[in-house]
């Protein structure tokens, strides 16, 4: 069975993954919502979508009667997911999401009720959870080759270069460089480790309050404490470039990745030795393995459900909440 795909928001991200999804085998792209009507034609002509599969903001919510559609796949600003995916939910049709899922726990908490009540699936858009190093990783983790673990060091950022775009808008963005590239660092300690954090510190730095105003973090460096004793030191930043490493440290061993989640190939070794499996495009990966997801409920090593995306949504609410108090703060489920 093919997940038959509407993408949402045909922006830079939207554009690799309809891309990539043409190598799928499970999923294809069939249907598209823009604002833009100018760029349907060349999304049509591309991928062969019948003007009957065309939304735009406004009428989406008419996918409900469109039997050839089953699954949307929100690709919009952050500060749109939460509205737009309880609006797919509620026209019945399978919600996949791009990370981060909302702005908080809150929103996330909603969208995860929406989609229950609708009897649809919710899935996040987390690619680096389909990618074969990774995955090779936290299988050794799993089967003790690395003995207890002890510490995870994740860094993530790049320079973030025009200052009027959405990603430097508070409302648009829900905060700086932590919801968007920082999240793979908190979403990375979770799968690598592989327990879930008790405690959170943070502390934020900016340089440059112009370009990144109240609210809009710039560079923030935390850390997790895990139930096991194991702990976390992670930066999130918009300020330096080829920051994207993973560092996982056990008692018997040590696996890192570098780059760790950028679009591949990932590279990595172990204290085994050079990890070499073969870079497939992620994003193909990830729509065919959330077809089986949705169709034959496979569940997957490390879960893309709207339950895995709150929780990243609620340990970086604790971590602008550390920021501003400057206090640890305690994690309660
Ligand atoms: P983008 O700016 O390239 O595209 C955003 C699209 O949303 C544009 O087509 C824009 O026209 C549309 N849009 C609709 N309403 C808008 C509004 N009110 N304001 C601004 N734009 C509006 O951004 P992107 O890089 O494609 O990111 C989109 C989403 O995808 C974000 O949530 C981002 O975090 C996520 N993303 C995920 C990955 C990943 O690897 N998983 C990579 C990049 C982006």
């Amino acid at each position: 069975k093919i997940l038959r795909v509407a993408i949402m928001g045909l922006g830079s991200y939207a554009t690799r993954v309809a891309e990539a999804m043409e190598s799928c085998t499970k999923a294809k792209l069939v249907g598209i919502i823009s604002g833009t009507p100018s760029k349907f034609e060349s999304w049509q002509r591309k991928y062969d979508i019948p003007d009957k599969n065309c939304y735009n903001y406004d009428n989406f919510d008419r996918i409900r009667n469109n039997p050839d559609i089953d699954a949307v796949y929100i690709i919009t600003p952050n500060g749109l997911h939460r509205d737009q995916a309880i609006r797919v939910a509620q026209a019945g049709k399978h919600v996949i999401c791009e990370k981060p899922m909302g702005l908080n726990a809150k929103e996330g908490e909603e969208m995860i009720a929406a989609c229950k009540s609708a009897n649809v699936k919710l899935l996040v858009g987390y690619r680096m959870h389909f990618e074969a190093n990774t995955l090779e990783i936290i299988r050794m983790r799993k089967e003790g080759e690395l003995g207890k673990i002890m510490f995870f060091q994740g860094l993530c950022g790049f320079k973030i270069g025009d200052p009027s775009q959405w990603r430097l808008n508070r409302q648009l963005a829900g905060g700086g460089a932590m919801m968007d590239i920082g999240i793979y660092a908190v979403n990375g300690s979770r799968y690598m480790v592989g327990e879930e954090p008790i405690w959170v510190t943070a502390q934020e730095t900016k340089t440059d309050p112009v370009k990144f105003k109240e609210g809009v973090d710039e560079t923030i460096q935390f850390q997790l404490g895990f139930p096991s004793g194991a702990v976390a030191s992670c930066l999130s930043t918009y300020s330096m470039n080829n920051l994207d490493r993973f560092f996982l440290n056990g008692e018997k061993g040590f696996a890192e990745l570098q780059p760790s989640t950028g679009y591949g190939p990932i590279k990595g070794r172990t204290n085994k030795g050079p990890l070499e499996l073969p870079h497939i495009t992620h994003q193909t990966v990830q729509m065919d393995e959330m077809s089986e997801i949705i169709f034959e409920n496979k569940i997957p090593t490390v879960p893309v459900d709207g339950e895995e995306g709150l929780k990243d949504l609620k340990i970086i609410d604790a971590i602008y909440l550390a920021v501003q108090t400057g206090q640890k703060v305690e994690l309660k489920d």
